[in-house]
């Protein structure tokens, strides 16, 4: 038996087996049943697939750009890749420490650069980056299917309890806490963020163990002991017998079927709407039961696939789903979400999206992840829409055939300006002039824009009177005004939400709304957190779009506080000049809240 000592942020005790989660890293490291041991050395294999037929891929696409020099670069990894330590021993991990497949490929990378960094020969140095970045391909291939850990922690076993070294409001959304009993975290920094978390879901933490991320063996026994501000590794017969008791008497995390759909509302009365964030036409199942009272950003761009590769016959369409196909999901959405609302973005790809592969396989639900995508400021969003005109058409006349079946919203993203809007509204006019020729009554669409270009937030009182609503986006907001790459994780630690810049950039938009008087909402992973949501009511928004698994908490939360008390916070927010003072007001204010337990 082993404690380790940090805070307790919620109370209870609780125990399970360990599921190790590096968010850093983006790994999870977890004991797999003896079943599941050729499985998981198959997916090795897969990805060991997926990777080859990629490099093959890009390296001919130098070859002819560049010339066969570069090109070699990726014949190394191609021999790397059939490389016995590589494959094969994380095969021998897998089965040897039954261990998930993507913690095997981890470990295999962290032997590998110890064997380098022991080397004196530079050039021999330099071929540790060429096997992190296959590393990483393998990791990203593993993720198709499965997918990030969110995934993961959704296939879990019962009575786990997740050890990381951080747990970000965001994550913390998409775990099943039925399954996971309780949580214990490295970080105690962000202490009222997780706090609120765990006390909104009811389940004992403790925070600040520094490295338990590194001492907790996955599937090792544990108790997390939020009362005692501990946990403990291995307990005895006595503190399991304690840990049991306590887990027994903790009220069901997942929400009441009433409470979920009882509608946001702040201890004084203000009523806030919350809808949800989607990826595909399935999650609407996912909305509807976690209480949304719409979809405020569906994500069309994974829609774009090759399932019917080609079956419009236009020329530069051909990852596309047609004109029909894609009428019919969103006429699926529009009449499963009735009688709320569904905000279709029109497609957010950027070029190598549209052109690569992972693209191409969207239906299926691969994806080109954030990190391995090329130029995130280039031709992307509306932009690109603007210049495939042929690509543009066929949505807009899906989504304004649809729009009968429900209630429609049409929103633009990446748009840095008004010439823009004209541009696009022009094309929603000559869809809608294309389907009146065809004989179909078109209704009238309110269309939007993402405000998520800073250039966008400050023209927004330009943009406010040529649009009917504003969505704030603060992923892509952040990262542009702060010149931070949101997938650099180099950089991560400046990606800061509350930055003052950011924090005036949502006043500026939303002032700029409502003198115009359009609806303003905000569907950034920012309203998923609960701290900074509480802040974003305090400066003025009503109205936020998040993912599904983040909502029930986000009633809890509201419901606990005073919207003239977040009033007044944000306006001494406002006046505050860094971002810890900005923290530490918040902390203060929601204290009583977080910390006291009331
Ligand atoms: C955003 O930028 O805040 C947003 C919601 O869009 P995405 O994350 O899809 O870029
Ligand atoms: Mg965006």
């Amino acid at each position: 038996m082993r404690r380790l000592a940090g805070i307790g942020v919620s109370p209870g005790v609780v125990s399970g087996r360990a599921v190790i989660l590096i968010q850093r890293a983006q790994v999870l490291r977890y004991q797999i049943a003896p079943a599941r041991v050729e499985h998981e050395v198959a997916r090795l294999e897969q990805s060991r697939g997926r990777s080859r037929e990629q490099l093959t891929d890009i390296g001919s696409r130098v070859a002819r750009r560049r010339g066969p020099e570069l090109a070699a670069l990726f014949d190394a990894q191609l021999l790397m890749l059939d490389d016995p330590m590589l494959v094969p021993r994380a095969a021998e991990i897998v089965r040897g420490q039954r261990v998930n497949a993507e913690w095997a490929v981890q470990q295999v990378f962290d032997e590998f650069s110890a064997v380098f960094d022991e080397v004196a020969d530079p050039y021999l140095r330099e071929r540790k980056g060429d096997v992190a970045d296959l590393v990483g391909r393998m990791k990203m291939n593993l993720r198709q299917g499965v997918s990030t850990p969110r995934d993961l922690l959704r296939e879990l076993d019962e009575s786990s309890v997740l050890i990381a070294d951080e747990l970000t409001p965001s994550l913390a959304a998409q775990v099943d806490w039925t399954k996971v009993r309780g949580f214990a975290t490295d970080a105690g920094s962000r202490t009222y963020h997780t706090a609120i978390l765990a006390r909104s879901l009811e389940v004992p933490a403790v925070v600040g163990l520094h490295n338990a991320s590194q001492i907790v063996q996955p599937g090792q026994l544990v108790v997390v002991d939020g009362t005692g501000s501990e946990i403990i590794l291995d307990p005895d017969a006595e503190t399991l017998e304690r840990a049991t008791h306590h887990g027994e008497d903790r009220r069901p995390a997942a929400a009441a079927d009433a409470d979920r759909r009882r509608p946001a509302i702040t201890a004084d009365g203000l009523r806030i709407r919350l809808d949800a964030n989607i990826e595909f036409p399935d999650d609407l199942a996912a909305a509807r039961y976690a209480g949304a009272e719409g979809i405020g950003l569906y994500r069309s761009e994974f829609l774009l696939a090759a399932a019917v590769s080609g079956a419009s016959g236009v020329p530069g369409t051909e990852d596309a789903a047609d004109e029909d196909e894609q009428y019919e999901v969103y006429r699926g959405m529009l009449e499963g979400m009735a009688p709320g609302s569904v905000t279709v973005r029109t497609f957010d790809v950027d070029e190598d999206q549209l052109a690569s592969r992972s693209a191409r396989t969207a239906l299926g639900g691969g994806w080109v992840a954030d990190e391995q995508r090329g130029s995130r400021q280039g031709l992307r969003g509306l932009r690109l829409s603007l210049t495939r005109p042929e690509l543009f058409q066929v949505q807009l006349r899906a989504l304004l055939r649809a729009a009968r079946h429900g209630r429609l919203r049409i929103m633009f993203p990446f748009v840095s300006g008004v010439e823009q809007l004209r541009q696009a509204r022009q094309m929603v006019a000559d869809a809608a002039a294309e389907l009146t020729r065809r004989g179909e009554v078109v209704p009238r669409v309110p269309i939007g824009v993402m405000i998520e270009i800073p250039a966008a937030a400050y023209t927004a009182d330009l943009l406010a009177r040529e649009v009917d609503f504003f969505t704030i986006g603060t992923n892509d907001l952040i990262q542009y005004c702060l010149a931070v790459d949101r997938a650099d994780e180099r950089v991560s630690a400046l990606y800061e939400p509350l930055h003052p810049a950011i924090l005036r950039m949502i006043v500026m938009v939303r002032r700029a709304a409502s003198r115009q008087r359009i609806p303003v909402s905000l569907c950034g992973e920012m309203a998923s957190d609960p701290a900074l949501l509480t802040l974003l009511v305090g400066l003025g928004l009503t109205e936020f779009s998040m993912t599904p698994g983040a909502i029930a908490v986000a009633k809890q939360v509201l419901a606990e506080v005073r919207s003239d008390d977040m009033r007044a916070l944000a306006r001494r927010v406002l006046r505050l000049p860094t971002v810890d003072e900005i923290e530490h007001e918040l902390l203060a204010a929601l204290g009583r809240l977080t910390l006291t337990g009331e």
